[in-house]
């Protein structure tokens, strides 16, 4: 079957395919193809790639999202920003070259998202991350933390095909184990169940600590939304079986990756070129994803999906356990903690950490108001959002483009001349007017749409809007 796929893709400039199946009760692998076309002649035939070191694209976001959930960073739903950041020279970018402003955590992992998963990153850390990935198993990411900084998030490490998919195995069992019982008889690492002739494939997967449950399980149902519209319409894929799974697009799209799990099964599937080069439309979704499911349909299906993590199943844990769920007031606009000035709340299951999370900052006096750039970015996507309904002088005004700390190249046109760069911002009030400085110096006025085409010269900058009421903005930035 494999073999069969492995045709289809050749036919792409996709040379080599990799897949695993792992039984997430024992943890055993119960099929590897290191490489389903390795008979063919050509360089990279005779690696076994399940077992070789790729950039991971996005096939490692979930252990972040369960992560942050664990630890009450976020909630499920908490908004994250889509807006362009320039994080010490880092800025990073959707699939889709789109911001959106403002993503819920669940929406965003489910949509592969980049700008909010750096964010996230930011603000989970680096290093605690990183350590994070090798107690779940990856042996790959050998350079210290500030090595693959935020970009670890998004393929800036490297890891193996048969350690990524144990470490998603172990997250199912780990959820097993705490829901139901079982499972945690046949934990990794029990006697007898080593299985050698599988080359470079461990047995189950070093047990990461002990996860919360509700993290776990926010965290599958965000990966069951089949719902990526930036690189496939998955209506078009026939008995697509129920799934939780991820995808992953390295950089100049030389590996896709497609991990899925459900209750019994973890499957993994990586294709590319062993040799590296890339292939344009080399996408997880696009490519990895149908052998995924492919895989999927010839196993045995699941009696049943994940058991919903209920409130129960913890019941006798001691209060200060971390695996602990516990039902919040959480805002529905902004996934937080509801506070006083949050019209309405509904009442969602967290882990236990969730309730030292920060209440939700964006409702005030009875409107919902996100910061400037976030609104600029969010409202196209959102006609129901209205905004500040009163003057607001708190982050009236904020800078949308650039990001503070750019570095710029102004484009030349073809006779030498500069053509300046549009620098944009935005303000709560539609009707504002800003008065716009270069290094201390009037340059221009804006009313309702707040562009102004400016060519500095080369060195470093401080650009500042001003409103009629003073609120102000900077930013800093250098041209080349
Ligand atoms: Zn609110």
């Amino acid at each position: 079957m494999t073999g069969r796929r492995s045709d289809d893709l050749a036919k792409e400039d996709v040379a080599d395919l990799a897949a695993l199946v792992i039984d997430n009760v024992s943890g055993e692998v119960i099929a590897y193809v290191g490489n389903a076309s390795a008979g063919r002649e050509r360089p990279g035939a005779q690696v076994d790639i399940a077992a070789a070191p790729r950039s991971t694209g996005s096939i490692l976001k979930p252990f972040l999202y369960a992560a942050a959930l664990e630890e009450g960073i976020i909630l499920p739903r908490t908004l994250l920003p889509d807006i362009p950041v320039n994080l010490g020279g880092f800025a990073p970018q959707n699939f889709d070259r789109q911001f959106y402003g403002a993503v819920p955590a669940a929406e965003a992992l489910a949509r592969s998202l980049n700008v909010p998963a750096v964010f996230l990153l930011r603000q989970y850390g680096v290093a605690k991350f990183h350590a994070l990935l090798q107690e779940a198993g990856l042996t790959t990411l050998t350079a210290d933390a500030g090595h693959y900084g935020l970009s670890l998030i998004l393929g800036g490490g490297e890891g193996r095909l048969n350690e990524i998919t144990a470490a998603y195995s172990a997250l199912v069992r780990h959820y097993l184990a705490t829901t139901t019982g079982s499972g945690a008889k046949t934990a990794p690492g029990a006697p007898g169940k080593a299985k050698k002739d599988v080359p470079g494939a461990k047995t189950g997967s070093p047990a990461p600590g002990s996860w919360n449950p509700v993290a776990l399980w926010y965290t599958f149902e965000a990966l069951k939304e089949v719902n990526r519209p930036d690189e496939l319409d998955w209506r078009l894929i026939r008995s697509v079986r129920k799934a939780a799974w991820k995808t992953g697009t390295s950089y100049g799209f030389r590996d896709a990756w497609a991990v899925g799990v459900t209750p019994d099964w973890a499957v993994g599937v990586w294709t590319g070129n062993a040799a590296g080069q890339g292939v344009p439309g080399l996408t997880g979704a696009r490519t990895a994803g149908p052998v995924l499911f492919d895989i999927l349909n010839l196993l045995p299906a699941d009696e049943n999906w994940f058991p919903d993590p209920g409130g129960s199943f913890v019941a006798d844990a001691p209060q200060d356990d971390k695996r602990q769920g516990v039902w919040a007031q959480v805002c529905p606009l902004s996934g937080m903690l509801a506070g006083p000035d949050c019209p309405e709340s509904e009442t969602v299951l967290i882990p236990a950490a969730g309730l030292e999370s920060e209440a939700c900052p964006y409702h005030r006096d009875g409107d919902f108001v996100l910061p400037p750039a976030m609104e600029w970015f969010y409202k196209p996507h959102h006609p129901e959002y209205i905004g500040a309904r009163k003057s607001n002088s708190e982050r009236a005004v904020e800078f949308i483009y650039p990001a503070s700390g750019t570095t710029l190249s102004l484009p030349r046109q073809l006779d030498g001349t500069v053509e300046g760069v549009v620098f944009r911002a935005a303000h709560h009030r539609p009707d504002a007017t800003l008065w716009w400085h270069l290094d201390q110096t009037y340059v221009g006025e804006t009313r309702f749409l707040h562009q102004l085409r400016l060519a500095p010269d080369p060195g470093l900058h401080t650009l500042t809007v001003v409103d009629q009421q003073g609120n102000t903005a900077s930013i800093g930035f250098e041209v080349k």
